[in-house]
């Protein structure tokens, strides 16, 4: 375990970010490292008046905010990046400590906020919109994008503040105020975040008051932005259950939401994949950040020519994977964040056995770890067939394998989940990649070739189909989420010809 004190850990790094001792001091609510299960931080829930006063803020900033040049917006959000880029050793080291990801994830989470506020200050100056050809003489039609209002963004325990960046750095330089609801689990890396961008809105200089706002707490307070007839979009990442409660009480109301919901992601491993790419791709997919991603790899489908190879390779690196402190250097795998993670880990397990799954790893590692610490060794599971919990997402590091003949078979398979976030193939065959990326192909959002599905970058859209929610976030043109459309159609003649020679002559 380790020899770091971490509440003073902690401490000391939220006063290195600007956070005030009173944030993270007093509060009801305790935040636990899961690294240990120490206390790190009590920090205080937003109540009904200070919720809805940050949304009323945040509107009236957003209706002076959409009149600054949208490059002139680009600038606070590359302020925000210089602070990011100055301040990630701190704020990446935070984020390992509240989550428990390794120091290189914790370091790369801030990066990719870096690299998202970078991506947005471009888009600043490439906000555009289509000019349309007519059927009307002397016409000329066009769209131009606006501002949509007050963006409300709620994120999950697993990506603190990189899904955060997602969506703050768009919707600011597309017009919008922002109001973060983080998850109850990583409230001190939200406060953190929050004071890096109150230094970046102090140098910029003339934002409006309220602009971004970060509201603390549960579900009560992710209500109240959900059902806020000033909050024009919610953006919602999370599990499925959540997107099934916000999605139709946000529609109720007709406002917009990006869903970016659980994954059940998929690989497939044909007779002609490079084997040694395949075991470290796979490796990383699916016990990286201890099963702790939305794309972590759950589901292995096999070819019976390669099965007992490349199972075997995978074994023995699931038996000598690195597990335990994530500050370490050399560790692999960190803590789940809490019981309830440990507990649904088990239960699948259990399940998964009762159905003829034959589990190399899985077990709790205890040796030398606090009690209220959970460390597992990632289990891969041999499945006889595609059933029970391998259907589900169990948000821990389960590796469910089974083989497979037929590609077409494999595919039916890969696409037999309620889930549509991200899949993978490897394979050197070019028509086998090429048809998995076809229309009779993965149904994901994210498919790749000869890289696992998890670790995307941030230039390409984000998101996946199904029950993982139809939204996309971060780059490529997901920034259209942020803005509404106004189709423009202008008459420069002197007469008033109407579409569809529609005659309406009034004299
Ligand atoms: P969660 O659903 O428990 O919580 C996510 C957020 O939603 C939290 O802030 C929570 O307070 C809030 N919330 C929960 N119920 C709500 C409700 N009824 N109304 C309003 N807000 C509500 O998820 P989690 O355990 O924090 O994160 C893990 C899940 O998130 C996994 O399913 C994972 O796949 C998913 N995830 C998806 C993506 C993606 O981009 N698709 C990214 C990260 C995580």
């Amino acid at each position: 375990m380790t020899a770091i004190d971490l509440p003073q850990e902690t401490a000391r790094l939220l006063a290195q970010l600007g956070v005030d001792k009173a944030a993270f001091s007093n509060g009801a609510r305790l935040v636990r490292t899961p690294i240990t299960g120490q206390t790190i931080g009590r920090v205080a829930d937003a109540d009904a008046r200070q919720t809805a006063a940050a949304i009323d803020a945040a509107h009236a900033a957003y209706l002076s905010w959409r009149l600054v040049p949208a490059p002139r917006r680009g600038e606070l959000v590359r302020l925000f990046g210089d602070e990011l880029r100055a301040h990630k050793a701190e704020l990446g080291r935070l984020v390992s400590l509240e989550v428990g990801k390794i120091a290189s994830e914790g370091l790369g989470e801030v990066q990719e906020m870096i690299d998202i506020c970078d991506f947005a200050l471009g888009l600043s100056r490439q906000l555009y919109g289509l000019t349309i050809a007519t059927e009307r003489a002397q016409h000329r039609m066009m769209e131009t994008w606006h501002p949509l209002g007050v963006v409300g963004i709620v994120s999950a325990f697993n990506f603190p503040v990189a899904v955060w960046a997602w969506n703050a750095a768009l919707a600011l330089v597309c017009g919008n105020a922002i109001v973060w609801k983080p998850s109850e689990k990583t409230p001190l890396t939200a406060l953190a975040t929050q004071a890096l961008f109150a230094r970046a809105l102090a140098k910029f200089g003339d934002a409006p008051a309220g602009l971004a706002a970060v509201l603390l707490g549960g579900r009560d307070v992710g209500h109240a932005l959900v059902d806020h007839a000033k909050v024009a979009l919610v953006s919602a990442t999370g599990s499925t259950a959540m997107g099934r409660a916000v999605g139709p009480r946000v529609a109720q109301r007709f406002g917009r939401v990006l869903l970016e919901l659980g994954g059940n992601n998929a690989a497939i491993v044909c007779p002609s994949a490079d084997l040694d790419l395949a075991v470290r791709g796979l490796a990383f997919a699916a016990m990286g950040t201890a099963g702790q991603r939305c794309t972590t790899l759950r589901r292995l489908f096999v070819h019976s020519s390669v099965y007992d190879a490349l199972i075997g390779r995978l074994k023995q690196a699931y038996l000598s994977v690195g597990i335990g402190d994530p500050l370490v250097p050399g560790t692999l795998v960190g803590p789940l964040i809490d019981k309830a993670a440990f507990d649904a880990m088990q239960a699948a397990l259990a399940q998964a056995a009762t159905l003829g799954g034959k589990a190399t790893g899985g077990a709790r590692v205890t040796d030398g770890f606090a009690a209220d610490a959970f460390y597992v060794r990632p289990a891969l599971v041999e499945m006889p067939d595609q059933t029970g919990p391998v259907l589900e997402e169990t948000f821990a590091p389960i590796l469910y394998a089974m083989r497979y003949d037929d590609l077409g078979d494999a595919i039916a398979k890969h696409n037999a989940v309620a889930q549509g976030l991200s899949s993978s193939i490897f394979t050197n065959d070019l028509r086998e990649a090429e048809l998995f990326l076809s229309a009779r192909g993965s149904d994901c959002g994210i498919a790749n070739v000869n890289i696992g599905p998890s670790g995307a970058e941030i230039g390409g859209a984000f998101g996946g189909e199904k029950e993982t929610g139809g939204g996309r976030e971060s780059g490529s043109d997901s920034w259209r989420a942020y803005m509404r459309r106004a189709t423009n159609t202008i008459n420069y003649g002197r007469t008033l010809p109407l579409a569809q020679g529609v005659k309406f002559d009034i004299g």
